[in-house]
């Protein structure tokens, strides 16, 4: 007795690692672009069904992070893919107007106006649609998923189930699937009597008769037809309006539990013709995923960091580099007013490797100047825990509690200076210091001047050129500021200069027998801001060209084709800027890298090279020896530029 012939539904799941996945995309790749793209889902092979033993996956397809790259390489034997045509709206308001409904109908046009019986065209006879808004700030996400069914009004089609399958097909199911190398979800058809095989066309379909067998995997439990037949059919009754008998296979995972039917139906009439159309399957309204309930607080802070520097790349500036700039490795030499405003910056361009480096405690005048520190930080309870009062711990614990995910350390360390004597009992601590600045600058990526006083800069300046490795120095005056970058070997002979470049003297003890006001501290209290945002600012410059730390520095005075080699995506690269706040101006200059320079001219290398340590303490502990190893001895004296510094 025919019955009349009924059909499963198909649902979906998507799984929760889609959703970071979509975001990542939002924020990377897509941008501001909302263009419908296609991705494939995925349902288990029904042939496969029998392995997994989870039929309940028969009609269940499955969105995954996979979806979206363009590269899965599908294990066909497992899964097959099912296209979904998937849309990501920048606006909400969007999604929440869309009528899935209505949207479905209207495609109807377009879907009949192409041949679905090709090799190209199969994949869209049973597709899923799925739209989706990403409000990236909150870890929410909306969606609204749905299959475009093909129907017309009133006609049915009746099945009578064939006993055997022999009569068709004499080999084992798979035999079969392999022979015909069957993993997709595409119709063939088989000629019961030559055994042939062959894609089903629009003229196959016009010449069906009891000779043929439709032939198509199922994607349902046992005993029901899968909705890709439902589509199937009704566009074959469409292509042929006459078609009254045909005999279909759904295959499943053996052919005992395939369906083979011979079915029936009236032919399509005019009347009947005009009713067809695309219908949403579910119908469904807008779904809400709010990942943020289960992420970690610390990854979300994390990922919320850089939202803003991501978003500048949408519009502003699309070629913005942020990878490399992120990833790098940053030492701060000094953790006073100019450590604690640098990390600051730092964080704000996705900056997290830091490591902060001074051997003071917090003091009370330091909190309403020094932004990581606040007046609790002052105490010490007694001397056994004035140690938890390091400015450097207490920065990075700060850091911390503004960004728990940022891989910040404090290194307690005296950085040793020309014209500090040390005396020999000092001596093997201080060696050790020394080898425990090299090797901090070593680990790092680039190296930040911060301290409070010109002489400690200039061992790190000798041990950053000695080991080729990227300085950016910034030292401030009472309202004037310079923001330096150093040179390096790599720069050849228009090799830029460092800090001590211009000086014809060596450093010397600049802190014994001064008056307080003369010691540190006296700037105007915006200069260490504005020199920290600038300093920071120039490292995002820097990471943006290719030539990073050895790239060209602009100059005012030079063609505009050589200023287009220091020209990047965020701003230009001097090697200087100095500001002044008289006036609120800032002057870009450059200097070459002199020849007797007292820390990275060859000499000084040369010498550090052959008697290491030795060479420093020499440097440090006898008065003329750095000028006289650079051959400045002879050369007069003139007035230093002289700056103070806030500690
Ligand atoms: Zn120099």
């Amino acid at each position: 007795m025919p019955q009349k012939l009924q059909y499963s539904n198909l649902s979906y799941i998507i799984d929760t690692t889609t959703w970071h996945e979509i975001e990542k995309l939002k924020i990377n790749e897509w941008k501001l672009d909302q263009s419908e793209i296609e991705i494939n889902s995925y349902i288990t092979n029904p042939t496969n069904l029998k392995n997994t033993k989870m039929f309940h996956l028969a009609n269940m397809i499955t969105i995954s992070p996979n979806s979206f790259n363009t590269n899965y390489k599908n294990d066909y034997n497992k899964n097959l893919p099912l296209l979904v045509k998937f849309q990501n709206f920048n606006i909400e308001q969007d999604l929440i107007n869309l009528n899935i409904k209505e949207y479905i109908e209207q495609q109807t046009t377009q879907f009949l106006s192409v041949d679905m019986l090709t090799e190209d065209n199969y994949k869209y006879l049973l597709h899923g649609v799925l739209f989706t808004y990403s409000d990236l700030k909150h870890h929410l996400f909306k969606f609204i998923m749905d299959f475009p069914v093909l129907t017309f009004e009133s006609s049915y089609v009746y099945s009578e189930k064939y006993d055997s399958i022999e009569d068709i097909i004499n080999i084992s199911f798979d035999q079969f699937v392999n022979q015909n190398n069957i993993n997709s979800l595409y119709p063939i058809v088989i000629n019961k009597q030559d055994k042939s095989v062959k894609p089903l066309t629009r003229e196959v379909v016009m010449q069906l008769n009891s000779n043929m067998v439709v032939c198509m995997y199922t994607l349902s439990p046992h005993n029901m037809l899968g909705l890709n037949w439902k589509n199937l059919i009704n566009y074959m009754r469409i292509v042929n309006p006459n078609l009254i008998n045909f005999n279909i296979l759904a295959m499943c995972e053996s052919w005992e539990k395939s369906l083979y039917f011979k079915c029936t139906c009236d032919p399509l009439t005019n009347g009947q013709l005009k009713t067809i159309k695309l219908s949403s399957l579910l119908k469904p309204t807008i779904t809400t995923i709010d990942l943020s309930k289960s992420m970690n607080p610390h990854k979300i802070a994390e990922s919320a960091s850089k939202l803003n520097l991501n978003l500048m790349k949408w519009r502003m500036l699309p070629d913005l580099e942020l990878d490399d700039l992120s990833n790098s490795k940053v030492l701060l030499l000094g953790s006073g007013t100019l450590g604690c405003n640098i990390a600051r910056n730092l964080l704000m361009w996705g900056v997290t490797n830091i490591t902060l480096v001074d051997r003071g405690t917090v003091s009370y005048s330091n909190p309403v100047r020094q932004s990581l520190f606040e007046f609790k930080d002052c105490f010490q309870k007694n001397n056994n825990e004035s140690i938890h009062n390091l400015k450097c711990n207490v920065a990075v614990n700060a850091l911390k509690r503004i960004l728990p995910t940022a891989n910040c350390v404090g290194v307690n360390l005296t950085i040793p200076m020309p014209g500090h004597r040390i005396d020999d009992q000092n001596m093997d601590q201080t060696v050790q210091d020394i080898k425990q600045l090299e090797q901090l600058i070593l680990d790092h990526d680039v190296t930040y001047l911060l301290t409070d006083n010109r002489e400690s800069r200039w061992l790190p300046t000798l041990l950053c050129s000695v080991h080729q490795k990227p300085v950016i120095n910034v030292a401030l005056g009472i309202e004037s500021f310079v923001v330096m970058r150093h040179g390096l070997q790599g720069q050849g002979e228009n090799r830029l200069g460092c800090y001590f470049c211009n000086d014809i003297v060596a450093p010397e003890d600049s802190i014994s027998n001064r008056s307080i006001d003369q010691q540190c501290t006296i700037t105007r209290p915006g200069l260490s801001p504005i020199a920290s945002a600038i300093a920071v600012e120039i490292l995002a410059s820097i990471y943006n060209h290719p030539l990073k730390f050895l790239a060209p520095a602009y100059d005012e005075n030079n063609t505009d084709a050589e200023n287009e080699k220091c020209q990047t995506v965020v701003s230009v690269i001097p090697q200087q800027i100095r500001g002044e706040m008289r006036c609120y101006s800032n002057t870009i200059m450059n200097g070459c890298q002199f020849d007797k320079c007292v820390a990275c001219s060859d000499i000084m290398k040369k010498c550090f090279e052959q008697d290491k340590y030795d060479f420093i303490i020499r440097c440090i502990n006898e008065h003329g020896f750095i000028q006289k190893t650079c051959g400045l001895d002879n050369i007069g004296t003139c007035e230093m530029i002289e700056f103070d510094f806030d500690e």
